[in-house]
């Protein structure tokens, strides 16, 4: 049966296979410490990158505090895992979702969700008042800082929300956070770091507004890979999120350049002679995401053309043809949608496989 073992090499892997070069992403790892954690702020990085209760917990081992979560359902894994220091960063909302809340709050009392109306303050608070759980949740309210796509409006509406969740019994305000997702593939540097500048003023004026009138704000949380070297010299942010650093993608390169290696590569082989100057490999769709245009040879040498689910071209112009049966490393465009294709990330050090994860909350979307 094919089961490869630490200590083999990557060239005996079947493919695709998505390959992490550990090198690489220890140093990704040391670079974001190093530049961010003298500040004081607290790293969360966000998990819905790697989806991975190991990589979590490395992060934790390498200086970061807890860890974000898109979705519930990825808190529900990871907190199966024993990991559950999770900030989950959308919205829960609706009879189901919120009934799965209270199922997982029961046994993770770390847990800390985002609201941003009243109304699903309230089916939340409702719910944990039949669940008979005395102790109130964590809650963070989520603050439209310019991305417009969650977030109650910053004065008078966040004052009000503010005011509705004091009064709710089982929940806890504990803060505030402001993501400005829009920011963080911004090319020009100066742009992205003068657009970030104003978030966080909105972020933070709100944040200290709502203390003034008496609510707490402990919290502070924002950024991303692309702007959290700039969010954690705003005073009055607490926490920054970043999730894509640790194995970025050709996207980010192309934004935010060569700070972070791409550290991460999809194996395939070549399938097919299909011209004098192009072939086909075994990867299409359905291994690599394609929402932030076509994943990048390693080799630059080569360009990539999807062929359908399962297959892509490779054309080029000079140097050595590929063969059938040649093995080729992709770099994903987007990190984050490609993970989740994908069952085990192969963990090696110059070939030689050292670590095997499974991506725990594959698919976990809900
Ligand atoms: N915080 C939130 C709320 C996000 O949605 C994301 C990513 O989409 C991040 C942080 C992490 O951003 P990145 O992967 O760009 O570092
Ligand atoms: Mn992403």
């Amino acid at each position: 049966m094919y089961s490869p073992k630490i200590g083999d090499h990557v060239s005996t892997l079947d493919t695709p296979s998505m390959i992490v070069d550990l090198d690489l992403m220890e140093s990704n790892i040391s670079k974001l410490m190093n530049q961010l954690l003298p500040t004081g702020v607290n790293i969360r990085p966000h998990l819905k990158t790697t989806k991975s209760a190991i990589l979590a917990r490395r992060l934790n081992g390498a200086g970061a505090k807890g860890g974000c979560v898109a979705k519930l359902s990825e808190a529900e894994v990871l907190c199966a895992k024993g990991f559950d220091d999770l900030l989950i960063t959308c919205e829960i909302i609706g009879p189901v979702k919120v009934a799965r809340l209270v199922e997982l709050f029961r046994r993770f009392r770390r847990l800390r969700i985002v609201v941003d109306s009243v109304v699903g303050a309230s089916a939340i608070n409702e719910a944990l008042e039949k669940s008979g759980i005395n102790e109130p949740i964590q809650v963070l309210i989520d603050l439209d800082v310019g991305l417009r796509r969650t977030g109650i409006q910053p004065g008078e509406p966040v004052l009000q929300l503010a005011t509705h969740i004091a009064k709710l019994k089982h929940m806890k305000l504990i803060g505030i956070q402001g993501y400005e997702g829009h920011l963080q593939h911004l090319h020009n540097r100066e742009e992205r770091k003068k657009s970030c500048l104003e978030s966080m003023a909105i972020l933070t004026g709100t944040a200290g507004i709502l203390r003034k009138e008496g609510f707490n704000m402990d919290v502070v949380t924002t950024a991303g890979t692309g702007t959290a070297e700039f969010a954690v010299t705003v005073p009055g942010v607490t926490e920054v999120q970043p999730g894509s650093f640790i194995f970025m993608d050709t996207d980010y390169r192309n934004a935010v350049g060569t700070f972070y290696s791409n550290s991460l590569t999809i194996l395939s082989t070549v399938l097919s002679k299909q011209g004098p100057k192009c072939v086909t490999i075994d990867v299409g769709l359905k291994s690599l995401s394609t929402d932030s245009g076509l994943a990048e040879a390693k080799d630059p040498r080569f360009t990539y053309g999807v062929l359908g689910d399962e297959h892509g071209s490779l054309a080029w112009v000079e140097g050595e043809d590929l063969e059938i049966g040649d093995r080729v490393e992709m770099i994903p465009s987007h990190i984050d949608p490609t993970i989740n294709l994908h069952d085990f990330y192969y963990a090696h050090r110059q070939g030689i496989i050292e670590e095997i994860w499974p991506v725990d909350a594959r698919g976990k979307v809900q």
